[in-house]
């Protein structure tokens, strides 16, 4: 047995390459990904021109510390800025860490204002990662159960109820900000109603309090915009990136807009790794071929006709509750607990994943093929078909 800690539960497949939208175990079985590392390989698997950047930027320069000057950080930032509307970027290196980032920034916006014992509002089913600060965020209790004390300073409410926001504002005196996914990823695909979203922005303006965004898992043009507030035609105070967007060089970001602007000073926040040159350059390439190939409008297309397509082929088959998502963001509901199909998926040579015990996950790369859309639908729907009629 390898000296790992037992902090997974992992299928027994090892891959040894992928090529495009597809990847290849040591038995040299092929697989389609419509997982994608969990919204993580944006462009697929050995794109050409990611691995032409990586190489490039290998060659020059890795790292370099944040006490200088890094320009592919300089650029990155700027493009963030104006793909976004945001106006300053701090970067780590993964998801968790750009939400720590932001749950300290609403916290030093607090005490600035006056604010003893700074409260974030966060939502039930949300998840903003593992650390202390960020599993406290994060409405599973399996995430947290065995880590108490948890980290203070969180008030729940339920997702998508803007009913219970107006509570939080008539009656808490301590919050600060307010943290929500526009869509939430392991909380089962849950999307938010831009009229929420809308009506957050707007008991945010009333109460001086900022309006914090973890796109985390369906930011990066995965949705159909850049990011997925934008749907709802509002700018966040604070977003959270990470995932997709490096298309799997680890790389976070925060983007701090408005009052959130300003609020970090020399001294308040850092990380060795983050916002490295090779990561920089992983997610400006991964930036302009999304530009460049059109992959935005693709992924609204295709998540389209991913879903359409499910929706007929599985008409009529009872255990089928909801087909929901948005963009190459995708979740099939059933009437009971699948996790097993995910073994049954893999044993075909296809890659899903299972949430909240009833929720088949796809999140496929955004490089994703016509074909390849056709091939999961098919195979997809024809294990769930087989899942469903077999065991009930
Ligand atoms: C995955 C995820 C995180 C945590 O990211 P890590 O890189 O695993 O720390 C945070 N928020 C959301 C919405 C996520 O999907």
């Amino acid at each position: 047995m390898p000296h790992l800690m037992n902090n997974y539960s992992r299928l027994s497949v090892a891959f040894t390459h992928g090529q495009g939208s597809h990847l290849f175990d040591e038995q040299g079985k092929r697989y389609l990904d419509a997982l994608a590392g969990i919204a993580v390989n944006t462009l697929g698997h050995n794109h050409p021109r990611l691995v032409k950047a990586l190489s490039d930027q290998v060659a020059r320069l890795i790292h370099v510390s944040n006490i200088y000057r890094v320009r592919e950080q300089e650029a990155l930032s700027d493009r963030l800025a104006t793909l976004s509307g945001m106006d300053e970027v701090f970067f780590c290196n993964s998801g968790c860490e750009a939400n720590e980032a932001a749950i300290k920034l609403a916290r030093l916006y607090g005490h600035r204002k006056g604010i003893e014992a700074p409260a974030i509002v966060v939502m039930e089913q949300a998840f903003h990662g593992r650390t202390l600060a960020t599993l406290s965020a994060t409405g599973n209790r399996k995430v947290q159960a065995g880590f108490e004390p948890l980290v203070a300073g969180f008030v729940r409410v339920p997702f998508d109820n803007l009913a219970a926001i107006e509570t939080v504002a008539a009656h808490n005196t301590n919050v600060v900000a307010v943290l929500i996914e526009p869509i939430q990823g392991e909380g089962g695909i849950n999307v938010a109603h831009q009229d929420y979203l809308r009506g957050l922005r707007r008991i945010c303006d009333q109460k001086g309090w900022l309006l914090m965004v973890d796109e985390v898992q369906c930011g990066i043009a995965r949705t159909g915009q850049w990011f997925a507030h934008q749907h709802a035609g509002i700018r966040p105070d604070v977003m959270t990136l990470a995932k997709g967007l490096g298309s799997g060089v680890p790389i976070g970001a925060c983007l701090a807009a408005g009052p959130a602007k300003d609020v970090f000073g020399p001294g308040n926040h850092g990380s060795t790794f983050g916002g490295n040159p090779l990561a920089c350059a992983a997610a400006l390439t991964t930036l302009e071929v999304i530009e460049q190939d059109g992959l935005m409008s693709r992924a609204a297309a295709l998540g389209n006709s991913i879903r359409s397509g499910l929706r007929q082929a599985l008409k009529g088959v009872p255990g089928i509750a909801d087909i929901r998502g948005d963009g190459l963001m995708i979740g099939i509901e059933l009437d009971r607990p699948c996790g097993d199909l995910v073994q049954r998926a893999l044993d075909a040579g296809l890659l899903i994943n299972v949430t909240v015990d009833r929720v088949i996950r796809l999140l496929p790369p955004l490089t994703f093929s016509d074909d390849d859309a056709a091939l999961l639908v098919s195979m997809l729907s024809g294990l769930i078909g087989e899942f469903l009629t077999t065991k009930s």
